[in-house]
């Protein structure tokens, strides 16, 4: 049983917190992401689960085994880091054979189960090449597939993509979410970047500041974050966050958004939540969720951004900052005044004091 169980699990280095009690389930065959800024105590969480790393309180389960007191070369896990730990005097075979031959396993099991995983991250061409003067890329890739061979029933990786180049990292993705749909490990992946927790977890945990502060699927984190770090950390570019007060309008509930305008009228469970706030609110709304509208938000283009086909229009500035991706950039230049809609149904609305998205929408 490989499901991984956090239970109020704390770390402390000497007065500093790394991490705050931290509740977390990973269940058996998930693919989990630990993801957030530099720092926030993803790393720290990693090397407890691995045992690397002692608690300083709560617990470590995985199925219904304590971990605690359990030496890391016991707990059965896979472990791939940042930086590749390869042999570079052995081959790339010798080096993907080596946790087999170090079991013990017979001769043409090592050499079928090391090929297969060659094949599988296209090394075979490279079998008998030697590791050293192989590209980093190459390095990493024989690195997981080290790890990967001995069908760990727990695998951590963290963050084993940030050394390699960009296109190869896009391939890589797809590579591992492969790999571990093939050997339906419960997959433990530590990174700051969104785009790698967004295509290949079941689901992420976000980070800040040794603080857990949302566990969904990406989706479920795209579309409801959980407060205002979640909002801006996640997407590219984050959410818009204008701060604003409830208003009642002939029309129905809305946002008064200062210079910017009143807020379209807002969707049934927006306007419930908006209704029941007690002080101001944050109204939140992704840039790719808008459009150009007779009526809305009055903001000039201060920036036009074009990243191939896509555009994104930089507008407003200091507190009413506001971005908005388009497909086409709509012939707008600077300082012309956009008038900016939200999809209502899109719209997020967070209490401005605590930062935390208001209950029910
Ligand atoms: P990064 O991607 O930069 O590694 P992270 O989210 O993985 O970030 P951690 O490495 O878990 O972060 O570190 C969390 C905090 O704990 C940081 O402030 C770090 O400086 C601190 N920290 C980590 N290890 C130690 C240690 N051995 N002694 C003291 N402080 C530590």
């Amino acid at each position: 049983m490989s499901m991984i169980r956090l239970e109020n699990l704390v770390k402390r280095f000497g007065p500093f917190t790394a991490l705050q009690t931290m509740d977390l389930t990973i269940e058996n065959g998930e693919f989990m992401a630990l993801l957030g800024p530099s720092g926030c105590g993803k790393s720290t969480t990693m090397n407890m689960i691995a045992g690397m790393e002692e608690p300083s309180e709560g617990r470590i389960l995985f199925g219904e085994r304590d971990m605690a007191g359990v030496a890391m070369g016991q707990r059965g896990v896979g472990f791939v880091f940042q930086n590749y730990a390869i042999f570079t005097h052995m081959t790339v075979r010798q080096n993907l054979s080596y946790g087999l031959r170090m079991t013990g396993r017979p001769k043409a099991e090592v050499k079928a189960r090391s090929e297969a995983m060659a094949e599988l991250l296209q090394l075979t061409e490279l079998l008998d090449r030697p590791a050293a003067g192989l590209s980093v890329n190459i390095l990493q890739r024989v690195a997981i597939g080290r790890s990967a061979v001995m069908e760990p029933a727990i695998f951590l990786l963290d963050e084993p993509l940030s050394n390699v180049d960009a296109a190869f990292r896009a391939v890589m993705r797809t590579e591992l979410k492969a790999l571990q749909r093939q050997f339906k490990q419960t997959m433990v992946y530590v990174t700051h970047d969104q785009l790698e927790a967004m295509t290949m977890a079941d689901r992420i945990a976000v980070m800040d500041h040794g603080v857990l502060q949302q566990v969904g699927t990406p989706l479920q984190i795209y579309n409801a974050p959980a407060n205002l770090f979640v909002a801006r950390f996640i997407g590219s570019p984050g959410m818009n966050l204008l701060e604003g007060q409830p208003v009642e309008t002939p029309e129905g509930m809305a946002v008064d958004l200062g210079a910017l305008g009143i807020s379209p009228v807002l969707a049934p469970e927006q306007a419930a939540a908006a209704l029941a706030a007690r002080g101001r609110v944050v109204y939140g709304f992704r840039p790719e969720q808008v459009t150009l509208a007779a009526r809305g938000l009055t903001l000039p283009v201060s920036f036009v951004e074009r990243i191939g086909a896509r555009t994104i229009l930089h507008l407003g500035q200091g507190a009413g900052a506001t971005k908005a991706v388009f497909e086409n950039d709509h012939g707008l230049g600077l300082g012309q005044a956009v008038v900016l809609a939200p999809l209502p149904e899109a719209v997020r609305l967070f209490d401005a004091a605590s930062g935390q998205a208001l209950k029910g929408n």
